[in-house]
């Protein structure tokens, strides 16, 4: 953001500013909410977290160069020589300035929403747009009520696309992040059952994707994924009041976009398109799912006129964030694919059957660590992973955490011999690898972020 405070004031619908009055011309660069982090020139906005308040740090953020501070005008004024711009709420003004900042540029906005895949696809569009437009789009997971506007107030003046990540927890959430991003195009990746326990049912969390409909401009287009007849049945049930193009895509064939000839590979992907474009793609990274992520980023790529040289080309150059099926060398040439940055059962068996489909290994194993936050049907849904696992081609199944025990039970029957084992310690188990695992092996890792899994991967890369 490059504007001013008399600006920032109006965006924010501010009661009025602190100081003198020729302040409202001060030039503002940036917004920073963290008074640590803050640069020279940027407008400060003090938040209230749960156990800080910004305001209590706002003479370490004007030290550090803030050149202006939103301000809640409950709080008693601080003694202090920068304009302050007093608000009711500090969030809801950022998230206004947010929107005033974006409606003050020309760009264009795809927001991406889903149970999986969000990030990985807002990579892929990212890519496949930036062949031929000026595009910014949410870093690392910054895709919450806090962090959509501060990757709005990111972008640059000059920006023509936005391509935005929206995040959720619970209901009226993507709502919220829809009618600040108001998207010219909205994605929804899948529907799987992350947040069941607050949702209740998977027809509520499709529901709640669905919310992204909210801020879609009238006349903007809803890309779905179209292999998931819920999303069919429920955007049927809104009975939507504006116009809005839908396009499906997905692996089955009455879908708008659909991919066939899938080869997974531990470092790659490739497709076709079905239909009267038989075009082919190549990700560089493994996984079916990746191939259905990608058909979302090759919707939006000819829905904003690029060429399928050009998607073509923006899909095999994507660089995706990090723990993402991410592939390395253990110190004794084994391949790695690190997936340790969250889990979920889609997203698990997603995993499963990636491994499934990697062929030319001597001994395939899947190390899992247990799905958190499932709610009350956790137990059952380790033990369906069991299940699934007994039908996937795995050699080994080693198992951690305490929810996995559930996992081992059912899986046990189909892995004799001690092919599937259970462990207390994460220690003990990447020594069982570090002593088992050979060079023309393949170990994928996979589990809830809280369970710290890129652990192992790091002890496997680094050796005994
Ligand atoms: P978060 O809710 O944490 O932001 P996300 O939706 O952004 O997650 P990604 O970070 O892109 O999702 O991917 C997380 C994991 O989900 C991947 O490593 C992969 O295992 C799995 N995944 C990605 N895309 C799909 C998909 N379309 N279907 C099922 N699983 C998927
Ligand atoms: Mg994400």
């Amino acid at each position: 953001m490059q504007s001013t405070v008399g600006k920032v004031a109006e965006w924010c619908a501010a009661a009025g500013i602190s100081g003198q009055s020729d302040n409202g011309g001060l030039v503002l660069t940036g917004v920073s909410t963290d008074s640590r982090k803050i640069k020279p020139g940027q407008l400060f906005v003090p938040l209230r977290g749960e156990r800080f308040d910004g305001h209590d740090f706002i003479v370490t953020a004007k030290e550090a160069g803030a050149a202006a501070s939103l301000w809640d005008s409950s709080i008693p004024l601080p003694n202090i020589d920068i304009p302050l711009i007093l608000v009711d709420d500090t969030l809801a003004a950022l998230q206004a300035l947010a929107v005033g900042y974006l409606e003050s540029l020309r760009a264009k906005v795809v927001a991406v929403t889903g149970s999986n895949g969000k990030t990985t696809t807002k990579d892929f569009v990212s890519s496949v747009l930036s062949a031929r437009y000026l595009v910014h789009k949410t870093e690392g997971n910054y895709n919450n009520h806090i962090g959509l506007p501060l990757t709005i107030l990111t972008a640059s003046i000059d920006t023509e696309i936005l391509v935005l990540e929206m995040g959720m927890s619970g209901q009226g959430e993507i709502s919220l992040l829809s009618s600040l991003g108001q998207p010219d195009v909205a994605i929804i990746t899948n529907v799987g059952e992350s947040h069941l326990l607050r949702l209740g049912s998977r027809k509520n969390i499709a529901r709640a994707k669905l919310e992204i409909t909210d801020g879609l401009k009238p006349g903007g287009t809803l890309v779905y994924y179209g292999d998931e007849p819920l999303l069919t049945e429920e955007l049927a049930a809104l009975n939507l009041a504006k116009e809005v193009k839908v396009v499906t895509f997905g692996e089955n064939p009455d879908n708008d976009w659909i991919a066939r000839y899938i080869r997974v590979a531990s470092d790659s992907t490739s497709f076709a398109l079905a239909g009267d474009e038989e075009e082919s793609f190549e990700l560089p990274v493994a996984g079916r799912h990746n191939a259905v992520n990608a058909l979302a980023a090759i919707a939006v790529g000819r829905q904003f006129g690029l060429s399928f040289e050009e998607i073509r080309e923006g899909l095999s150059s994507v660089k995706l964030t990090g723990m993402r099926i991410e592939r390395s060398l253990a110190k004794n040439g084994a391949i790695i694919l690190n997936d340790a940055y969250n889990a979920s059962p889609t997203s698990v068996k997603a995993a499963i059957n990636l491994a499934a489909e990697l062929t030319g290994y001597r001994r395939k194993w899947i190390v899992l660590g247990d799905m958190l936050e499932l709610g009350p049907e956790e137990s059952a849904m380790h033990g369906d992973i069991g299940n699934y696992l007994s039908e996937s081609k795995t050699d080994y199944v080693l198992l951690y955490g305490p929810l996995s025990k559930r996992t081992l039970e059912e899986a046990a029957p189909n892995f004799p011999g001690g092919r599937v084992k259970h462990f207390e310690e994460k220690g003990e188990l990447a020594d069982y690898l570090l002593k088992h695992v050979t060079l023309d092996d393949l170990v994928l890792v996979k589990a809830s972020r809280g369970m710290r899994m890129e652990e192992i991967v790091t002890i496997l890369q680094k050796g005994a």
